[in-house]
Protein backbone atom coordinates (compact mmCIF):
# COMPACT_ATOMS: atom_id res chain seq x y z
CA UNK A 1 0.00 0.00 0.00
CA UNK A 2 1.85 3.37 -1.21
CA UNK A 3 0.70 5.33 1.64
CA UNK A 4 1.47 3.11 4.43
CA UNK A 5 4.07 4.75 6.33
CA UNK A 6 2.50 8.20 6.04
CA UNK A 7 -0.30 10.40 7.48
CA UNK A 8 -2.84 12.09 5.89
CA UNK A 9 -2.76 15.78 7.34
CA UNK A 10 -4.40 18.89 6.04
CA UNK A 11 -5.59 17.23 2.73
CA UNK A 12 -2.45 15.38 1.65
CA UNK A 13 -0.16 12.52 2.48
CA UNK A 14 2.39 13.39 4.57
CA UNK A 15 6.03 11.85 6.00
CA UNK A 16 5.90 11.15 9.43
CA UNK A 17 8.08 14.01 11.83
CA UNK A 18 8.95 11.89 14.16
CA UNK A 19 7.81 8.08 13.17
CA UNK A 20 8.91 4.94 13.70
CA UNK A 21 8.39 1.79 12.18
CA UNK A 22 5.87 -0.84 13.54
CA UNK A 23 5.07 -4.07 12.07
CA UNK A 24 1.30 -5.07 10.24
CA UNK A 25 1.00 -8.70 10.85
CA UNK A 26 -1.63 -11.16 9.22
CA UNK A 27 -2.79 -13.25 11.88
CA UNK A 28 -3.44 -16.07 9.90
CA UNK A 29 0.06 -16.95 8.97
CA UNK A 30 2.17 -15.25 11.53
CA UNK A 31 3.88 -13.16 9.02
CA UNK A 32 4.91 -9.39 8.64
CA UNK A 33 3.54 -7.99 5.10
CA UNK A 34 3.64 -4.29 5.89
CA UNK A 35 5.05 -1.40 7.65
CA UNK A 36 3.09 1.19 9.18
CA UNK A 37 4.82 4.50 11.22
CA UNK A 38 3.33 4.97 14.72
CA UNK A 39 3.83 8.88 14.33
CA UNK A 40 5.36 11.16 17.45
CA UNK A 41 4.55 14.53 19.01
CA UNK A 42 5.23 16.44 16.18
CA UNK A 43 3.43 14.65 13.99
CA UNK A 44 0.32 14.74 16.77
CA UNK A 45 0.41 18.57 16.85
CA UNK A 46 0.91 19.15 13.67
CA UNK A 47 -2.71 16.90 12.57
CA UNK A 48 -4.27 18.88 15.57
CA UNK A 49 -3.19 22.52 14.37
CA UNK A 50 -4.60 21.67 10.85
CA UNK A 51 -7.80 20.88 11.99
CA UNK A 52 -7.99 23.97 14.20
CA UNK A 53 -7.70 25.63 11.21
CA UNK A 54 -9.46 24.22 9.38
CA UNK A 55 -12.69 24.47 11.87
CA UNK A 56 -13.12 28.20 11.34
CA UNK A 57 -14.40 28.36 7.83
CA UNK A 58 -16.13 24.47 8.00
CA UNK A 59 -18.22 25.34 11.39
CA UNK A 60 -20.01 28.16 9.58
CA UNK A 61 -20.07 25.42 6.07
CA UNK A 62 -24.27 24.72 5.23
CA UNK A 63 -26.28 21.37 5.95
CA UNK A 64 -26.55 20.61 2.25
CA UNK A 65 -22.68 21.02 1.44
CA UNK A 66 -21.83 18.68 4.27
CA UNK A 67 -24.95 16.37 2.99
CA UNK A 68 -22.67 16.84 -0.27
CA UNK A 69 -19.99 15.78 0.72
CA UNK A 70 -21.38 12.46 2.58
CA UNK A 71 -22.81 11.63 -0.41
CA UNK A 72 -19.38 11.76 -2.13
CA UNK A 73 -18.29 9.67 0.63
CA UNK A 74 -20.61 7.22 0.37
CA UNK A 75 -20.32 6.72 -3.54
CA UNK A 76 -16.50 6.57 -3.42
CA UNK A 77 -17.02 4.27 -0.44
CA UNK A 78 -19.29 1.42 -2.11
CA UNK A 79 -16.96 1.58 -5.21
CA UNK A 80 -13.83 0.83 -2.90
CA UNK A 81 -16.03 -1.57 -0.61
CA UNK A 82 -14.43 -5.05 -2.01
CA UNK A 83 -10.58 -3.45 -1.75
CA UNK A 84 -11.75 -2.26 2.32
CA UNK A 85 -13.31 -6.30 2.69
CA UNK A 86 -10.07 -7.65 1.66
CA UNK A 87 -7.77 -5.00 4.15
CA UNK A 88 -9.67 -5.99 6.97
CA UNK A 89 -9.91 -9.43 6.24
CA UNK A 90 -5.64 -9.37 5.57
CA UNK A 91 -5.04 -7.67 8.70
CA UNK A 92 -7.34 -8.95 11.58
CA UNK A 93 -7.96 -11.80 10.21
CA UNK A 94 -12.29 -11.49 9.59
CA UNK A 95 -13.36 -14.16 6.52
CA UNK A 96 -12.93 -13.03 3.46
CA UNK A 97 -16.47 -13.65 2.23
CA UNK A 98 -17.61 -12.51 5.90
CA UNK A 99 -15.57 -9.18 5.44
CA UNK A 100 -16.58 -8.30 2.21
CA UNK A 101 -20.27 -8.36 3.03
CA UNK A 102 -20.07 -7.27 7.49
CA UNK A 103 -16.78 -6.13 7.93
CA UNK A 104 -17.28 -3.71 5.00
CA UNK A 105 -21.10 -3.55 5.29
CA UNK A 106 -20.65 -1.97 8.36
CA UNK A 107 -19.21 1.24 6.99
CA UNK A 108 -21.73 1.98 4.18
CA UNK A 109 -24.73 1.01 7.03
CA UNK A 110 -23.67 3.85 8.67
CA UNK A 111 -23.04 6.76 6.45
CA UNK A 112 -26.20 6.18 4.84
CA UNK A 113 -27.90 6.47 8.23
CA UNK A 114 -26.36 9.40 9.31
CA UNK A 115 -27.22 11.27 5.89
CA UNK A 116 -31.08 10.21 6.55
CA UNK A 117 -30.49 11.57 10.36
CA UNK A 118 -28.36 14.61 9.22
CA UNK A 119 -31.58 15.64 6.85
CA UNK A 120 -33.65 15.53 9.48
CA UNK A 121 -31.68 17.16 12.00
CA UNK A 122 -32.52 21.03 13.29
CA UNK A 123 -29.41 22.74 14.20
CA UNK A 124 -31.38 25.69 14.97
CA UNK A 125 -34.94 26.29 17.02
CA UNK A 126 -37.45 27.81 19.32
CA UNK A 127 -38.07 26.50 22.74
CA UNK A 128 -42.18 25.54 22.97
CA UNK A 129 -43.75 28.65 22.68
CA UNK A 130 -41.51 31.08 23.91
CA UNK A 131 -41.47 34.27 21.82
CA UNK A 132 -37.38 35.31 22.17
CA UNK A 133 -36.01 31.85 23.45
CA UNK A 134 -33.68 30.11 20.92
CA UNK A 135 -31.42 27.13 21.30
CA UNK A 136 -28.50 26.21 18.54
CA UNK A 137 -27.01 23.25 18.29
CA UNK A 138 -23.08 24.07 17.24
CA UNK A 139 -20.08 21.85 16.06
CA UNK A 140 -18.15 20.85 19.51
CA UNK A 141 -14.58 21.76 17.45
CA UNK A 142 -11.81 19.78 17.43
CA UNK A 143 -12.15 16.29 18.26
CA UNK A 144 -9.79 13.24 18.57
CA UNK A 145 -10.85 9.94 17.16
CA UNK A 146 -9.70 6.96 18.41
CA UNK A 147 -10.70 3.57 17.32
CA UNK A 148 -9.92 -0.26 18.01
CA UNK A 149 -9.19 -3.29 15.09
CA UNK A 150 -12.54 -5.21 15.83
CA UNK A 151 -14.66 -3.82 13.42
CA UNK A 152 -12.50 -0.77 12.33
CA UNK A 153 -15.27 0.44 9.58
CA UNK A 154 -17.49 0.53 12.32
CA UNK A 155 -16.12 2.04 14.66
CA UNK A 156 -14.23 5.23 12.19
CA UNK A 157 -17.50 5.65 10.31
CA UNK A 158 -19.17 6.25 13.61
CA UNK A 159 -16.71 8.81 14.42
CA UNK A 160 -15.81 10.53 11.29
CA UNK A 161 -19.08 10.71 9.94
CA UNK A 162 -20.60 12.54 12.78
CA UNK A 163 -17.98 14.78 13.89
CA UNK A 164 -17.25 16.49 10.01
CA UNK A 165 -21.45 16.35 9.72
CA UNK A 166 -21.86 18.57 12.45
CA UNK A 167 -19.04 21.21 11.15
CA UNK A 168 -16.53 20.09 13.67
CA UNK A 169 -12.99 18.62 12.78
CA UNK A 170 -11.09 15.55 13.46
CA UNK A 171 -8.03 13.62 13.69
CA UNK A 172 -8.52 10.20 13.86
CA UNK A 173 -5.86 7.34 15.68
CA UNK A 174 -6.78 4.15 13.76
CA UNK A 175 -5.20 1.03 15.74
CA UNK A 176 -2.21 0.20 15.01
CA UNK A 177 -3.37 -3.51 14.82
CA UNK A 178 -5.59 -3.19 12.16
CA UNK A 179 -4.12 0.30 10.39
CA UNK A 180 -4.43 -0.64 6.97
CA UNK A 181 -7.96 -0.09 6.80
CA UNK A 182 -7.32 3.30 8.21
CA UNK A 183 -5.35 4.21 5.46
CA UNK A 184 -7.58 3.36 2.82
CA UNK A 185 -10.59 4.64 4.40
CA UNK A 186 -8.34 8.04 4.04
CA UNK A 187 -7.85 7.40 0.24
CA UNK A 188 -11.45 7.10 -0.02
CA UNK A 189 -12.05 10.70 1.99
CA UNK A 190 -9.17 12.50 -0.29
CA UNK A 191 -11.04 10.75 -3.56
CA UNK A 192 -14.67 12.17 -2.29
CA UNK A 193 -13.24 15.64 -2.18
CA UNK A 194 -13.18 16.12 1.62
CA UNK A 195 -11.72 19.89 2.25
CA UNK A 196 -8.21 20.32 3.76
CA UNK A 197 -8.02 19.73 7.26
CA UNK A 198 -11.31 18.59 8.10
CA UNK A 199 -10.25 15.35 8.36
CA UNK A 200 -6.76 13.78 9.50
CA UNK A 201 -5.26 10.92 10.33
CA UNK A 202 -2.11 9.91 12.31
CA UNK A 203 -1.16 6.08 13.29
CA UNK A 204 0.69 5.51 16.39
CA UNK A 205 -0.08 3.30 19.45
CA UNK A 206 -1.84 4.06 22.54
CA UNK A 207 1.37 5.52 25.11
CA UNK A 208 2.41 7.34 21.97
CA UNK A 209 -0.48 9.00 19.90
CA UNK A 210 -3.34 8.38 21.64
CA UNK A 211 -1.86 9.75 24.85
CA UNK A 212 -0.70 12.77 22.89
CA UNK A 213 -4.24 13.62 21.79
CA UNK A 214 -6.09 12.96 24.98
CA UNK A 215 -4.26 16.03 26.43
CA UNK A 216 -3.87 18.31 23.42
CA UNK A 217 -5.24 21.44 25.09
CA UNK A 218 -6.51 21.88 20.97
CA UNK A 219 -8.42 19.09 21.41
CA UNK A 220 -11.61 19.88 22.40
CA UNK A 221 -13.43 16.17 22.87
CA UNK A 222 -11.94 12.50 23.05
CA UNK A 223 -14.45 10.14 21.12
CA UNK A 224 -13.03 6.75 21.85
CA UNK A 225 -13.88 2.90 21.52
CA UNK A 226 -11.71 0.10 23.02
CA UNK A 227 -10.94 -1.65 26.44
CA UNK A 228 -12.16 -0.15 29.90
CA UNK A 229 -8.52 -0.14 30.92
CA UNK A 230 -7.77 2.65 27.97
CA UNK A 231 -11.37 4.22 28.57
CA UNK A 232 -10.35 5.10 32.15
CA UNK A 233 -6.58 6.27 31.52
CA UNK A 234 -8.34 8.44 28.63
CA UNK A 235 -10.71 10.21 30.77
CA UNK A 236 -7.79 10.72 33.58
CA UNK A 237 -5.86 12.41 30.78
CA UNK A 238 -8.69 14.39 29.51
CA UNK A 239 -9.59 15.87 32.37
CA UNK A 240 -6.79 18.09 33.06
CA UNK A 241 -8.70 20.23 30.73
CA UNK A 242 -12.49 19.07 31.11
CA UNK A 243 -12.60 17.84 27.29
CA UNK A 244 -15.68 16.09 26.25
CA UNK A 245 -15.06 12.31 26.09
CA UNK A 246 -17.28 9.74 24.69
CA UNK A 247 -16.61 5.67 25.42
CA UNK A 248 -17.54 2.94 23.56
CA UNK A 249 -15.47 0.28 25.53
CA UNK A 250 -15.92 -3.11 26.55
CA UNK A 251 -18.89 -5.74 27.28
CA UNK A 252 -20.30 -9.29 28.73
CA UNK A 253 -23.55 -9.83 27.27
CA UNK A 254 -26.34 -12.12 28.44
CA UNK A 255 -28.25 -14.38 26.49
CA UNK A 256 -31.44 -15.30 28.43
CA UNK A 257 -33.06 -18.25 26.48
CA UNK A 258 -36.24 -18.96 27.97
CA UNK A 259 -38.30 -22.51 27.71
CA UNK A 260 -40.40 -20.93 25.59
CA UNK A 261 -37.69 -19.57 23.68
CA UNK A 262 -37.65 -20.49 19.52
CA UNK A 263 -36.27 -23.48 18.72
CA UNK A 264 -32.90 -22.62 17.19
CA UNK A 265 -32.22 -20.34 20.05
CA UNK A 266 -29.14 -21.87 21.49
CA UNK A 267 -27.52 -22.70 17.67
CA UNK A 268 -28.20 -18.80 16.83
CA UNK A 269 -26.64 -17.65 20.10
CA UNK A 270 -23.54 -19.66 19.36
CA UNK A 271 -23.15 -18.30 16.23
CA UNK A 272 -23.71 -14.81 17.34
CA UNK A 273 -21.42 -15.33 19.99
CA UNK A 274 -18.49 -16.88 17.78
CA UNK A 275 -19.22 -14.22 14.83
CA UNK A 276 -16.07 -12.12 14.05
CA UNK A 277 -14.06 -15.18 15.55
CA UNK A 278 -15.81 -13.60 19.24
CA UNK A 279 -14.22 -10.36 18.80
CA UNK A 280 -17.18 -8.27 18.85
CA UNK A 281 -17.81 -5.78 22.28
CA UNK A 282 -21.64 -6.76 21.69
CA UNK A 283 -21.26 -10.50 21.67
CA UNK A 284 -23.60 -12.61 23.95
CA UNK A 285 -20.80 -14.41 25.98
CA UNK A 286 -23.14 -15.43 28.52
CA UNK A 287 -25.94 -17.71 27.83
CA UNK A 288 -28.02 -18.32 30.65
CA UNK A 289 -30.68 -21.28 29.77
CA UNK A 290 -33.68 -21.64 31.89
CA UNK A 291 -33.14 -25.41 33.47
CA UNK A 292 -35.97 -27.29 31.86
CA UNK A 293 -34.21 -26.52 28.67
CA UNK A 294 -30.60 -26.31 29.84
CA UNK A 295 -29.28 -30.20 29.38
CA UNK A 296 -30.43 -29.87 26.24
CA UNK A 297 -29.12 -26.85 25.36
CA UNK A 298 -25.76 -27.75 26.57
CA UNK A 299 -25.99 -30.88 23.92
CA UNK A 300 -26.76 -28.03 21.23
CA UNK A 301 -24.50 -25.34 22.25
CA UNK A 302 -21.57 -28.05 22.08
CA UNK A 303 -22.57 -29.76 18.74
CA UNK A 304 -22.84 -26.15 17.22
CA UNK A 305 -19.04 -25.26 18.37
CA UNK A 306 -17.93 -28.29 17.41
CA UNK A 307 -19.43 -27.78 13.74
CA UNK A 308 -17.56 -24.62 13.19
CA UNK A 309 -15.04 -24.83 11.29
CA UNK A 310 -11.66 -22.29 11.89
CA UNK A 311 -9.51 -21.62 8.52
CA UNK A 312 -7.34 -18.93 7.20
CA UNK A 313 -8.93 -15.70 6.77
CA UNK A 314 -8.18 -15.65 2.52
CA UNK A 315 -9.96 -19.26 2.75
CA UNK A 316 -13.70 -18.46 1.20
CA UNK A 317 -17.01 -19.90 3.06
CA UNK A 318 -18.33 -20.04 6.16
CA UNK A 319 -15.91 -20.38 8.55
CA UNK A 320 -14.27 -18.37 11.30
CA UNK A 321 -10.58 -17.18 11.24
CA UNK A 322 -7.75 -16.86 13.69
CA UNK A 323 -7.97 -13.76 16.35
CA UNK A 324 -6.02 -10.36 15.88
CA UNK A 325 -2.49 -11.25 17.55
CA UNK A 326 -0.58 -12.66 19.69
CA UNK A 327 -1.64 -11.20 22.52
CA UNK A 328 -5.07 -11.68 22.52
CA UNK A 329 -4.41 -15.21 21.87
CA UNK A 330 -2.12 -16.04 24.50
CA UNK A 331 -4.65 -14.11 26.76
CA UNK A 332 -7.42 -16.28 25.14
CA UNK A 333 -5.65 -19.34 25.83
CA UNK A 334 -4.97 -18.37 29.69
CA UNK A 335 -8.56 -17.51 30.32
CA UNK A 336 -9.54 -20.90 28.74
CA UNK A 337 -7.33 -22.47 31.62
CA UNK A 338 -8.74 -20.45 34.11
CA UNK A 339 -12.12 -21.47 32.98
CA UNK A 340 -10.73 -25.22 33.28
CA UNK A 341 -9.22 -24.43 36.72
CA UNK A 342 -12.13 -22.83 38.57
CA UNK A 343 -14.38 -26.04 37.39
CA UNK A 344 -16.32 -24.71 34.41
CA UNK A 345 -17.41 -27.82 32.68
CA UNK A 346 -15.48 -27.74 29.25
CA UNK A 347 -18.20 -29.59 27.13
CA UNK A 348 -16.19 -28.48 23.72
CA UNK A 349 -13.07 -27.18 22.37
CA UNK A 350 -10.10 -25.81 25.07
CA UNK A 351 -6.74 -24.76 25.04
CA UNK A 352 -4.10 -25.29 22.09
CA UNK A 353 -5.06 -24.67 18.42
CA UNK A 354 -7.34 -26.59 16.53
CA UNK A 355 -6.46 -29.67 14.74
CA UNK A 356 -4.40 -29.10 11.19
CA UNK A 357 -3.40 -25.38 11.99
CA UNK A 358 0.07 -25.34 13.83
CA UNK A 359 1.20 -21.50 12.54
CA UNK A 360 -1.47 -18.19 12.83
CA UNK A 361 -3.44 -17.78 15.90
CA UNK A 362 -5.98 -19.64 15.53
CA UNK A 363 -8.41 -20.29 18.76
CA UNK A 364 -10.93 -23.89 19.78
CA UNK A 365 -14.21 -22.75 19.46
CA UNK A 366 -14.70 -23.46 23.10
CA UNK A 367 -17.90 -23.76 25.47
CA UNK A 368 -17.97 -24.36 28.95
CA UNK A 369 -20.99 -25.15 30.65
CA UNK A 370 -22.21 -25.02 34.47
CA UNK A 371 -20.70 -21.69 35.16
CA UNK A 372 -21.36 -19.20 37.83
CA UNK A 373 -21.39 -15.54 38.02
CA UNK A 374 -18.51 -15.15 40.08
CA UNK A 375 -15.97 -16.94 37.89
CA UNK A 376 -13.39 -14.92 35.97
CA UNK A 377 -14.66 -16.28 32.32
CA UNK A 378 -18.12 -15.23 33.36
CA UNK A 379 -17.48 -11.99 34.65
CA UNK A 380 -14.27 -10.90 32.10
CA UNK A 381 -14.18 -10.16 28.62
CA UNK A 382 -12.31 -12.71 26.95
CA UNK A 383 -12.28 -11.42 23.15
CA UNK A 384 -12.33 -14.69 21.46
CA UNK A 385 -14.72 -17.46 20.52
CA UNK A 386 -15.65 -18.53 23.87
CA UNK A 387 -19.26 -19.05 25.39
CA UNK A 388 -19.93 -19.62 29.36
CA UNK A 389 -23.63 -21.02 29.62
CA UNK A 390 -25.55 -21.77 33.37
CA UNK A 391 -28.97 -22.43 34.21
CA UNK A 392 -31.60 -20.30 36.01
CA UNK A 393 -35.14 -21.04 37.88
CA UNK A 394 -36.98 -17.89 37.62
CA UNK A 395 -37.72 -14.78 35.45
CA UNK A 396 -36.17 -12.73 38.84
CA UNK A 397 -33.09 -14.69 38.88
CA UNK A 398 -32.28 -14.35 35.15
CA UNK A 399 -32.19 -9.94 35.64
CA UNK A 400 -30.54 -10.62 39.05
CA UNK A 401 -27.53 -12.79 37.30
CA UNK A 402 -27.94 -10.51 33.80
CA UNK A 403 -27.07 -7.26 35.78
CA UNK A 404 -24.47 -8.82 38.02
CA UNK A 405 -21.64 -7.33 36.09
CA UNK A 406 -19.60 -4.67 35.85
CA UNK A 407 -20.51 -3.89 32.18
CA UNK A 408 -23.92 -2.85 30.31
CA UNK A 409 -23.99 -2.93 26.67
CA UNK A 410 -25.77 -5.28 24.91
CA UNK A 411 -28.18 -8.16 26.43
CA UNK A 412 -30.12 -10.61 23.95
CA UNK A 413 -33.49 -12.59 24.97
CA UNK A 414 -35.33 -15.27 23.94
CA UNK A 415 -38.71 -15.78 24.78
CA UNK A 416 -42.47 -16.70 22.92
CA UNK A 417 -44.25 -14.42 25.38
CA UNK A 418 -44.54 -10.69 24.71
CA UNK A 419 -45.06 -9.73 28.68
CA UNK A 420 -41.98 -11.40 29.36
CA UNK A 421 -40.12 -10.12 26.49
CA UNK A 422 -41.34 -6.38 27.35
CA UNK A 423 -40.37 -6.74 31.14
CA UNK A 424 -36.92 -8.24 30.45
CA UNK A 425 -36.11 -5.46 27.93
CA UNK A 426 -37.36 -2.89 30.59
CA UNK A 427 -35.50 -4.65 33.59
CA UNK A 428 -32.11 -5.55 32.17
CA UNK A 429 -29.17 -2.57 32.82
CA UNK A 430 -27.77 -2.23 29.68
CA UNK A 431 -28.13 0.11 26.30
CA UNK A 432 -29.06 -2.06 24.24
CA UNK A 433 -31.31 -5.41 24.29
CA UNK A 434 -32.34 -7.52 21.48
CA UNK A 435 -35.08 -9.90 21.29
CA UNK A 436 -35.63 -13.68 19.17
CA UNK A 437 -32.71 -12.23 16.80
CA UNK A 438 -34.26 -8.99 15.16
CA UNK A 439 -31.32 -6.96 14.85
CA UNK A 440 -31.63 -2.89 15.28
CA UNK A 441 -32.90 -0.23 12.94
CA UNK A 442 -29.73 1.92 11.42
CA UNK A 443 -30.07 5.18 13.48
CA UNK A 444 -30.60 3.55 16.35
CA UNK A 445 -28.55 4.72 19.17
CA UNK A 446 -25.61 2.31 20.12
CA UNK A 447 -23.92 2.37 23.63
CA UNK A 448 -23.70 1.07 26.85
CA UNK A 449 -24.45 1.50 30.71
CA UNK A 450 -21.98 1.28 33.35
CA UNK A 451 -18.38 0.50 32.63
CA UNK A 452 -19.29 -0.08 29.14
CA UNK A 453 -19.16 3.70 28.60
CA UNK A 454 -21.47 6.55 28.11
CA UNK A 455 -21.12 7.58 24.69
CA UNK A 456 -24.83 6.67 22.16
CA UNK A 457 -23.31 6.13 18.48
CA UNK A 458 -25.23 6.66 15.14
CA UNK A 459 -27.96 7.94 13.76
CA UNK A 460 -29.25 11.22 15.26
CA UNK A 461 -27.80 10.71 19.07
CA UNK A 462 -24.27 10.16 17.03
CA UNK A 463 -25.01 13.70 15.94
CA UNK A 464 -25.46 14.91 19.13
CA UNK A 465 -22.63 13.66 21.14
CA UNK A 466 -20.54 15.93 18.28
CA UNK A 467 -22.29 19.41 18.99
CA UNK A 468 -22.72 21.86 22.10
CA UNK A 469 -26.16 23.15 22.75
CA UNK A 470 -26.35 27.25 22.96
CA UNK A 471 -29.33 28.72 24.82
CA UNK A 472 -29.99 32.30 23.70
CA UNK A 473 -32.55 34.65 24.99
CA UNK A 474 -33.68 37.73 24.02
CA UNK A 475 -33.75 36.17 19.88
CA UNK A 476 -35.26 38.37 17.45
CA UNK A 477 -38.09 36.29 16.38
CA UNK A 478 -38.94 38.75 13.36
P1 LIG B 1 -7.57 -0.92 23.23
O1 LIG B 1 -8.23 -0.15 24.30
O2 LIG B 1 -6.32 -1.63 23.55
O3 LIG B 1 -7.23 0.01 22.00
C1 LIG B 1 -8.22 0.79 21.35
C2 LIG B 1 -7.58 2.02 20.78
O4 LIG B 1 -7.12 2.84 21.85
C3 LIG B 1 -6.37 1.76 19.90
O5 LIG B 1 -6.37 2.70 18.86
C4 LIG B 1 -5.21 2.01 20.84
O6 LIG B 1 -4.03 2.40 20.19
C5 LIG B 1 -5.75 3.14 21.70
N1 LIG B 1 -5.20 3.24 23.04
C6 LIG B 1 -4.77 2.24 23.85
N2 LIG B 1 -4.35 2.75 25.02
C7 LIG B 1 -4.53 4.10 24.97
C8 LIG B 1 -4.28 5.18 25.85
N3 LIG B 1 -3.77 4.98 27.06
N4 LIG B 1 -4.59 6.44 25.45
C9 LIG B 1 -5.13 6.65 24.24
N5 LIG B 1 -5.38 5.68 23.35
C10 LIG B 1 -5.09 4.41 23.71
O7 LIG B 1 -8.69 -1.92 22.68
P2 LIG B 1 -8.57 -2.95 21.50
O8 LIG B 1 -7.87 -4.15 22.04
O9 LIG B 1 -8.06 -2.30 20.27
O10 LIG B 1 -10.11 -3.28 21.22
C11 LIG B 1 -10.83 -4.22 21.90
C12 LIG B 1 -11.69 -3.56 22.97
O11 LIG B 1 -12.58 -2.62 22.36
C13 LIG B 1 -12.59 -4.55 23.65
O12 LIG B 1 -12.59 -4.32 25.03
C14 LIG B 1 -13.96 -4.26 23.06
O13 LIG B 1 -15.02 -4.65 23.86
C15 LIG B 1 -13.90 -2.81 22.85
N6 LIG B 1 -14.89 -2.40 21.85
C16 LIG B 1 -15.97 -1.67 22.25
C17 LIG B 1 -16.93 -1.29 21.34
C18 LIG B 1 -18.14 -0.49 21.76
O14 LIG B 1 -18.74 0.16 20.91
N7 LIG B 1 -18.54 -0.50 23.00
C19 LIG B 1 -16.79 -1.62 20.00
C20 LIG B 1 -15.69 -2.36 19.64
C21 LIG B 1 -14.72 -2.71 20.57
Amino acid sequence: MENARNFYINGQWVAPLAGTDFPVIDPSTEETYAHISLGGQADTDAAVAAAKAAFPKWRLSTKAERLDLLESILDVYLKRSAEMGATISREMGAPIDMSKVQQSGTGDFHIKAFIEALKDFEFEHGYKDSQSDWIIHEPIGVSALITPWNWPMNQITLKVIPAIATGGTCVLKPSEQSPLSGILWSEIMHEAGTPAGIYNMVNGDGPGVGSQLSVHKDVDMVSFTGSTRAGRLITKAAAEDVKRVSLELGGKGANIIFADAPENAVQAGVARCMNNTGQSCNAPTRMLVERSRYAEAVEQAAAAANAITVAPANEEGKHIGPVVNELQFNKIQDLIQVGIDEGAKLVAGGTGRPEGLNRGYYVRPTIFADCNNDMRVMREEIFGPVLCMMPFDTMEEAIEITNDTDYGLTNYVQSSDPEKLRHMARSVRTGMVDMNGKGRSAGTPFGGMKQSGNGREGGAWGLHEFLEVKAVGGWPME
